[in-house]
């Protein structure tokens, strides 16, 4: 019997001249993530991407929870493939639902006729189809407003589908669709959340991560490395870049004022990540801050870091409450391993009165004492390359 996933695009249909190459991308981007599965064979017809198992041994739940995390993805279902015979569909309808049809109390059918050649009308298909299904099982009841199961059959082209009711996709557009950027990603639980949501929006990702060892230790770094791992299941392959940032804070505590430790720390972490982002294509930089959370995160010391890069810097969780942003980490599953307990070089060397309104000018007369470009050129030239992969 078999059986394949019909993949709807949600706003890519809305792209006019462009949807062609947005489905392209997106029909990449799903054969990437179900290669390691089997081989698919995918077909575009009528806003639908048919997803179809190449061999009988390929584990299709597998393949279905993978799909349900493609960026593009509006919905999705697993359908049974049946010949464009009434008979036919009939018999696998019965066998492909009759479980859950089993066990429900009300049922609708619903046909969609594409291929206008098949005798049947819809309305038709409907009927009898349904006339069927009462007959197997007499405890069912028509509901055509809330049915428990809804029946879908849909003639096409080549072959009838039968499928239930159809599932949420991830939503958003395909990855690469937007460019690139860079997300700094800390082992917290607000950044994975800010590249999952831009990833939403057509950007593939890339990570910058400061470690500060030995005042951060290698299991803080494997963090970092498990949580991306987590967004790939979303975000597809990713590079990860661990700096090297020990020097640049030893120097920073030693010859800035305390309490522009901080702000004076985070404006060396977005020209590092600027760099990178640069050599890497990446249009833009994104961080996971929101206003108000903590010192470094106040209207003005975000006006401080923002004016050393000339990327746009995207913040999406800018507005949003711890607890929102604890939610989306939890349907996306990173946040389990975001409170874990390892330091971050954020917390080390943390100035007990940090400036929440720090003025530019004091900040650029500060690093003064610093020797920034040697200090990023040596961070830069430290940095370890890491293939997250899913
Ligand atoms: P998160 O939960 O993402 O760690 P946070 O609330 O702890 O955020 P901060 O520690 O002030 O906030 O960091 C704000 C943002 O700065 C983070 O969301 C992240 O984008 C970036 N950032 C912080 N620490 C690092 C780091 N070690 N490496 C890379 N980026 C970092
Ligand atoms: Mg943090």
């Amino acid at each position: 019997m078999k059986e394949i996933i019909l993949i709807k695009t949600g706003e890519i249909a809305l792209k006019g001249l462009n949807k062609s190459s947005f489905e392209d991308v997106l029909v990449k981007n799903t054969k990437w993530r179900l290669h390691s599965l089997g081989q698919f064979k995918f077909r575009k017809a009528q806003s639908t991407i048919y997803c179809e198992p190449q061999s009988d041994d390929i584990d299709l739940d597998e393949a279905c929870r993978r799909v349900s995390r493609v960026f593009g993805i509006a919905a999705f279902s697993r359908a049974r493939v049946a010949a464009k015979d009434f008979e036919d569909i009939c018999e696998n309808t019965l066998d492909f639902l009759g479980e859950e049809l089993e066990y429900a109390a009300t049922f609708k059918v619903e046909a969609k006729r594409a291929d206008k050649s098949f005798p049947m009308k819809s309305p038709e298909i409907c009927r009898e189809l349904g006339g069927r299904i009462l007959e197997r099982y007499h405890h069912l009841k028509v509901d055509v407003e809330h049915p428990d199961v809804l029946v879908m059959v849909e003639i096409r082209e080549t072959a009838a589908y039968i499928h239930g009711k159809q599932l949420p996709g991830a939503g958003g557009i395909p990855i690469g669709t937007s460019g690139k950027a860079a997300i700094l990603i800390s082992g917290g639980i607000d950044s994975p959340v800010a590249g999952y949501m831009m990833a939403k929006r057509g950007l593939e990702l890339c990570g910058v991560h400061f470690a500060s060892p030995p005042y951060t230790s290698e299991r803080a770094k494997q963090k970092v490395i498990a949580l991306m791992e987590k967004m790939a299941e979303y975000c597809g392959r990713m590079k990860l870049f661990v700096v090297p940032f020990t020097e640049i804070q030893e120097q920073i505590r030693d010859k800035c004022p305390e309490e522009l430790f901080t702000i004076v720390m985070r404006r060396f972490m977005m020209r590092i990540a600027d760099q990178v982002a640069r050599k890497q294509d990446c249009g833009a930089l994104i961080t996971g801050e929101s206003v108000g959370q903590v010192a470094s995160q106040t209207v003005k010391a975000i006006a401080c870091t923002d004016i050393v890069t000339d990327l746009p810097v995207f913040r999406p969780v800018i507005g949003m409450d711890k607890r929102e942003i604890i939610a989306i980490a939890n349907e996306i599953d990173t946040f389990e391993t975001s409170i874990l307990p390892y330091e971050d070089c954020c917390t080390v060397f943390t100035p007990k009165h940090p400036r929440t309104r720090p003025r530019l000018d004091l900040v650029e007369a500060a690093e003064q004492a610093l020797d920034a470009d040697k200090l990023i050129a040596q961070a830069i030239a430290g940095i370890e390359l890491v293939e997250i992969k899913r």
